[in-house]
């Protein structure tokens, strides 16, 4: 069966992040067509657009997969659903949000699946984590860290040094 690689980005900013980041990286991997190839640092980040609201940790891994995207859209989204994401607020908090950032080289502007994620290439906190995961990544054609070191909200990025 053929497989894809695929990046994931999470974020959190309700409830246990740093465990609920954990335990939805395990739920992402655990089905066997699902397989763990990379896992970045977390990072803590100043929340971007949406309302007043605590600070997110994020961070991005690395799927092997024999899903289709959809599948593996329906797949995260089911990991979010798990962790009692709500849908209320755009941008609001959230326990978990997971993105689909690449698959493979597979790209779609599709309102239900866009990908490359459209707005990954100015998030500093998709790109710096990514860089630190895979240092050759690219995205548009250029460096994931210099992308990153060029994204507004680097400055508002720190490491995340425990609970
Ligand atoms: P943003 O997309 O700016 O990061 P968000 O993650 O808060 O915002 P959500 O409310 O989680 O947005 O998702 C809204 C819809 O975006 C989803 O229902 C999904 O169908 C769609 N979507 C489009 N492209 C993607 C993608 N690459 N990854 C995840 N969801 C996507
Ligand atoms: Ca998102
Ligand atoms: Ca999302």
């Amino acid at each position: 069966m053929s497989s894809v690689r695929s990046v994931l980005a999470l974020g959190s900013n309700l409830g246990a992040s740093n465990d609920t980041l954990v335990l939805a990286v395990a739920d992402l991997v655990e089905p066997e067509n699902v397989r763990l190839h990379a896992v970045s640092p977390v990072v803590r980040t100043r929340p971007v657009g949406g309302p007043e609201q605590p600070d997110y940790l994020n961070m991005v891994i690395e799927v092997e997969t024999s899903l289709g995207p959809y599948e593996l859209l329906a797949h995260c989204q089911a990991v979010e659903d798990k962790h009692h994401r709500k849908r209320t607020v755009r941008w609001g908090p959230r326990t978990l949000d997971v993105d689909i950032i690449t698959y493979g080289s597979w790209t779609s502007d599709d309102d239900v699946l866009t990908v490359p994620h459209p707005r990954a290439a100015s998030r500093a906190f998709v790109l710096q984590p990514w860089a630190w995961m895979d240092a050759g990544a690219e995205l548009e054609g250029r460096p994931v860290a210099e992308l990153a070191a060029e994204a507004a909200d680097i400055s508002g990025l720190m490491p995340f040094e425990g609970v």
